[in-house]
């Protein structure tokens, strides 16, 4: 982890630890007993993945998870130690990593634990977790078809089953059928194996698994959504800690009637006052927003106008005042106002995870714990100097 500063950027992301470990304890005391595995795929939701792996681990989360190899190997070359899964699929040119890296995969079909047998060295064990197939239609074994796999994974000593487990599709709202019909289907399938795997972690759960269906809890959850403070959550278990910030880069004044940015989708109607702020799609701050996203300068919101370009957008602050410099909020607090990331996904027809994942490595990451701060950045800013 790189303690400097980043190469002068007028736009960057801030991540609160200390209230990322907060959300994973409150979880943790809301489940009881339970292990938690904490789902960090996609740059652990845009919050930046090693940073996020390294906090959970000091919070006590019992798992990490991946989506992909390479999100476990960055991990491991971070020095993380925790166990990691990886949920998606792995391909037979991989086998060889997940074994070197000491990752945990997902095994969904017949097919893929053959593929695996196959290209294990000789004298290599490797970890896996079943996935069944109860709704979600996505990956994993049908029901019928799990007895043949159990059967070939029990066959082929080198193959360690910690944990079964399947996926829930509908189950971010309270008393859906499907997600009821869902969990009841898992428990009777979990029943029927009955043991013959005590050593194998049993989970379910994604977010809405936590909040709504106390039954899909099993041995482990895996909320993602939750953990990052975004979903639903009447009982405020876990708050959002990712902000977006930049600082005002021009400022103008404007007569009425005139038409600002690209197409000229906004008029002035009045004399007003435009600012610039140096931050655009190209950096995951969504062009279809345009005209409708509001910001925080100095403790007030005003209305983003005309088109979002690729690297900056225009802001009408009116009479008000704002000097080149001032601190612009995209989302997150400034005083006692704030911008949400559910307020954006809804403007733009989304959902927080899509937007979280959508701001890249243009922006530099500021991370702040109780006691520490550091800044961390990818690609274009390291490759810099002052
Ligand atoms: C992404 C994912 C999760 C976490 O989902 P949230 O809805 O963000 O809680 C859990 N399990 C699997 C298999 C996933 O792919």
């Amino acid at each position: 982890m790189k303690n400097n500063t980043p190469y002068a950027h007028p736009a960057w992301i801030e991540v609160d630890l200390a209230q990322f470990k907060k959300n994973i304890l409150n979880i943790r005391k809301f489940i009881k007993n339970k292990k938690i595995c904490v789902p960090i795929k996609a740059n652990a939701y845009g919050h930046g993945l090693i940073p996020i792996a390294k906090a959970a681990e000091q919070a006590g989360a019992d798992y990490l998870a991946v989506s992909c190899l390479q999100e476990g190997v960055l991990l491991r070359q971070a020095g993380i130690q925790h166990p990691i899964l990886a949920f998606g699929p792995v391909y037979k040119d991989q086998v060889d990593d997940f074994v070197k890296y000491n990752l945990e995969l997902t095994i969904s079909s017949l097919a893929k634990a053959k593929l695996v047998s196959q290209a294990l060295p000789k004298n290599h064990k490797i970890k896996v977790h079943v996935e069944i197939e109860t709704g979600m239609q996505r990956t994993g074994v049908r029901t019928d078809s799990a007895r043949q796999l159990f059967g070939f994974l029990d066959s082929d000593k080198r193959f360690i089953i910690n944990g079964i487990y399947s996926h829930l599709a509908t189950a971010d709202q309270a008393n859906n059928r499907f997600a009821q019909k869902q969990v009841a289907s898992f428990t009777q399938f979990i029943k029927e194996i009955n043991n013959r795997y005590p050593d194998a972690i049993i989970h379910l759960a994604n977010s809405g698994g936590v909040l709504y269906y106390p039954e899909s809890h099993f041995d482990m959850v895996r909320p993602g959504k939750l953990v990052f403070g975004y979903i639903d959550d009447q009982q405020k278990i876990t708050q959002p800690i990712f902000s977006v910030k930049a600082k005002i880069a021009y400022f103008k004044v404007v007569q009425a009637g005139e038409g600002i940015s690209y197409g000229h989708t906004y008029e002035t109607k009045k004399n007003t006052r435009i600012i610039t702020v140096p931050i655009g799609y190209g950096d995951g701050y969504r062009r279809v927003l345009s005209n409708r996203a509001e910001v925080l300068i100095n403790n007030k919101r005003y209305p983003q106008v005309g088109t979002i370009c690729m690297d900056q957008f225009m802001v009408d602050i009116g009479e008000d005042s704002a000097y080149v410099g001032d601190e612009v909020v995209l989302i997150g607090k400034q005083g006692d106002q704030e911008i949400t990331l559910p307020e954006l996904a809804e403007k733009s027809s989304t959902i927080s995870s899509e937007l979280l994942c959508g701001f890249n490595d243009r922006l530099p990451r500021y991370y702040h714990d109780q006691d520490t701060q550091f800044w961390e950045f990818d690609s274009l800013n390291s490759r810099l100097s002052h």
